[in-house]
């Protein structure tokens, strides 16, 4: 299983090397064959000495140059960052990347040999258009991604279940995640009001193989309970 938290725009840095020496502490004394993915916000981004691994939430296609407020290679290499966060909603919603943009970010760090959780997921008015409409949607979602690139993980995160409480019925979870596998051998997560008291559900789900966790994780302990869930438990 992969249990990832997208930390947004949450913490100081103080603040977010607590976070994680508080998760490094807790899985040494409760080791986990889990993959735990930690998402900081930009500025927080640190060495942090860890087996958990560190992405960055966002980042430009460049090593450096004059792209004013951006993150390069450069700075990421600086703290051994090789694992990003590309197609968030809220970059796709509220910062209007255009799919142009984040295809060629994929391919970018791609070929950078990053890992990249890649994130698709529908808002409510399409779903209400029935499930052709929301497969059409999500597919172009998916325009200029490898499907194929092995260091590939998908997170399904419907824009409406992000952060509302609501989540898809655990029917409707598995019946995407069936549909995403058909094309996709990478690991398939599941994201969108994910909490310590449903987790366990998700993860029980076919096809779901990890959580994306935002508002759910920012309690340490929390998150910390998470990383212990697996299909055995
Ligand atoms: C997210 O934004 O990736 C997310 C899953 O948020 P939340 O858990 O708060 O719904």
């Amino acid at each position: 299983m992969i249990i990832a938290t997208n930390l947004k725009t949450n913490f100081t840095r103080k603040h977010t090397k607590e976070y994680v020496l508080s998760i490094q502490k807790f899985l040494q004394s409760n080791p986990t064959t889990n993959e735990i993915i930690v998402f900081p916000t930009p500025t927080a981004l640190d060495n942090f000495n860890t087996d958990i691994i560190i992405g960055a939430q966002n980042a430009y296609p460049t090593v450096n140059g004059a792209f004013t407020g951006e993150t390069g290679t450069q700075q990421l290499d600086e703290f051994n960052i090789k694992t990003i966060l590309i197609g968030h909603s809220e970059r796709r919603h509220i910062l209007h990347e255009s799919q142009e943009l984040i295809a060629q970010k994929f391919q970018y760090f791609k070929n950078l040999g990053y890992k990249i959780v890649f994130c698709i997921g529908e808002p409510k008015e399409i779903r209400e258009k029935g499930k052709a409409n929301m497969m059409k949607y999500i597919h172009t979602q998916l325009q200029g991604v490898d499907l194929q690139y092995e260091n590939l993980i998908l997170a399904y995160e419907p824009v409406w279940a992000i952060g509302s409480g609501h989540l898809p019925s655990n029917e409707e979870i598995a019946d995407l995640h069936l549909e995403l596998r058909v094309t996709c051998k990478a690991p398939l997560l599941y994201g969108g009001s994910v909490k310590v008291n449903n987790i366990k559900e998700v993860i029980s789900l076919p096809n779901v193989d990890g959580v994306l966790v935002g508002s759910g994780a920012l309690n340490v302990n929390d998150f910390c309970s998470m990383t212990r869930y697996s299909t055995q438990n």
